[in-house]
């Protein structure tokens, strides 16, 4: 069904989500205006903000209130530095487990001289997002990790055929829409059991998609191959710790943290974009902060639900996004200095609005 606007929540999280995710509404906001496209934003409190606000970081409603959305942005939570006080919980998994955001996906770019390891790098790992080592996701009563006695630790892992299966899937429909391969990263070798069935579903879900060719590797062998030759890969897709090491890897590759964007995706229409770093507190309010990742990660969240509803407005404002970022990128001036620039976040943002707003 065709429908004419969307309607996102904006919540901007912390430090330099204030910065960075008004950046990204305004830059979306001006494009969306150019291509005919309505946006509805729906700004709502999340994070230290709402916990100063109403006690808590994610306050009732938020959940019953998103759902009613085509999609959200969330900007970086710095849920570490909060008050040990009983409403200060990450609002994180409670966000994807809700809307069973399984699949996390997130693209590797290389642009010219903003340093690069390599110019030609376009690959994109899919990261399991809701099960696996971290505790926060654990489906074991809450507890991913617990100290049988004072001198030992034991942390969980679980995974499942179904959670596999759905992100093999997630991955299978991107590398199609790509260059139509796919690499499966694990450790089968060791975690006979864990990545084992997991392998094992990527197998089967991969019955179904002859025309992608799949490969698999051990995690440690593609962690090394992913730095010498990064250009062989197209779509990658494994378990949530080896991907969260494997994408701040990948951004190593094309500039840093400020140049990895990603978007949280389940089975339904329901998407969030989120960048793949945290909230620096350390650069927040200096002006410093790279837009890149929040703004490409919003553009990413458009261009799904452009393709989910053929919104063509949509798609549209996508891809001259697209054009806006990457003239942004071509010049120092309009450049962070994470990236070689002589700008600021404001600059960046001019520089993409200037050819946005000449588009004819
Ligand atoms: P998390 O655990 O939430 O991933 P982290 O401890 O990995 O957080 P980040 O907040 O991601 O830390 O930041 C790590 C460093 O990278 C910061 O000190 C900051 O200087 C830099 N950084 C992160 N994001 C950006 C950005 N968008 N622009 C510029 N520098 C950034
Ligand atoms: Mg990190």
């Amino acid at each position: 069904m065709s429908r004419s606007h969307l309607t996102l929540g904006v919540l901007e999280g912390d430090d330099i989500g204030h910065e960075i995710v008004p950046a990204a509404v305004k830059v979306t906001q001006a494009t969306a205006e150019r291509c005919g496209l309505l946006i509805d934003w729906r700004h709502m409190s999340i994070g230290r903000k709402a916990l100063d606000e109403s006690g808590t970081t994610i306050p009732e409603g938020t959940l019953e209130t998103l759902s009613t959305f085509d999609g959200f942005i969330l900007g970086p939570i710095g849920h570490r530095e909060y008050p040990q006080v009983p409403g200060a919980i990450n609002p994180h998994p409670i966000l994807r487990k809700h809307f069973d955001l399984f699949a996390n996906v997130r693209p590797t770019r290389s642009y010219p001289d903003i340093g690069c390891l390599y110019d030609d790098i376009d690959l994109v790992i899919v990261r399991e997002n809701n099960e696996g080592f971290q505790p926060d996701r654990n489906v074991v009563a809450g507890c991913g990790e617990f100290r049988p006695t004072d001198d030992v630790s034991i942390s969980v892992r679980v995974i499942t055929r179904e959670g596999s299966r759905k992100v093999a899937t997630a991955a299978l429909e991107l590398a199609r829409s790509r260059h139509k391969r796919l690499t499966v990263v694990h450790k089968n070798t060791v975690f006979k059991l864990g990545c084992g069935m997991f392998v094992e579903e990527c197998r089967k879900a991969a019955e179904a998609y002859p025309d992608v060719t799949v490969d698999e590797a051990i995690v440690d062998t593609f962690a090394m191959h992913l730095v010498r030759h990064p250009q062989q890969y197209d779509v990658v897709v494994t378990t949530n710790m080896f991907g969260d090491i494997l994408t701040d890897e990948a951004a190593g590759l094309v500039g840093g943290l400020g140049m990895a964007p990603g978007l949280c995706i389940g089975r339904g229409n329901m998407a969030m974009a989120q960048a793949t770093h945290g909230s620096a507190p350390d650069i927040a309010g200096t002006g410093l902060a790279n837009p890149y990742a929040m703004i490409e990660s919003t553009r990413m969240l458009i261009e799904w639900l452009g393709r989910r509803h053929y919104l063509r407005e949509a798609q549209a404002t996508a891809e001259l996004m697209r054009q806006g970022i990457e003239a942004a990128l071509a010049a120092p001036a309009t450049r962070t200095p994470d990236i070689r620039g002589t700008g600021r976040l404001n600059d960046m943002i001019n520089g993409m609005l200037a050819t946005i707003e000449q588009a004819p």
